[in-house]
């Protein structure tokens, strides 16, 4: 189960941007593989986070005969790496840790600060 998934709040601790908060918009996931490229297992450690409004990059994207939808200079969000950031807790409005419980045979994340789970 992912800690930081798409619609959560988080915000940034590290890099220039440090205390920015957004919605995840995409979480981009990546996977270990074989040498023949084949899919083996999740890697979790390259996981990455696309916010709203943080990491805005530039770019000159060329016109195209009419294929492409947006020309000209584009602004959008770049991945920032998933540990950069941290999930804001909905309960008590701070960035935490995410531990995991299972109530009813269902399992979800909780504030390891507050100890409210996390919707
Ligand atoms: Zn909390």
């Amino acid at each position: 189960m992912q800690r930081i998934k798409k619609g959560d709040t988080v915000e940034v601790i590290a890099g220039n941007e440090v205390g920015f908060r957004g919605e995840v918009q995409e979480v981009v996931t990546a996977w270990k593989v074989n040498r023949y490229k084949q899919k083996v297992k999740r890697d979790y450690d390259s996981y990455r986070v696309v916010v709203s409004g943080v990491n805005m990059v530039k770019k000159h994207q060329r016109p195209v005969s009419q294929t492409r939808s947006q020309v000209g200079i584009i602004e959008f969000e770049a991945p920032i790496h998933i540990s950069n950031v941290m999930l804001v807790c909905s309960a008590c409005d701070e960035p935490s840790r995410i531990g995991f419980r299972i109530e009813e045979s269902k399992k979800f994340r909780y504030c390891k600060r507050c100890g409210e789970a996390i919707v």
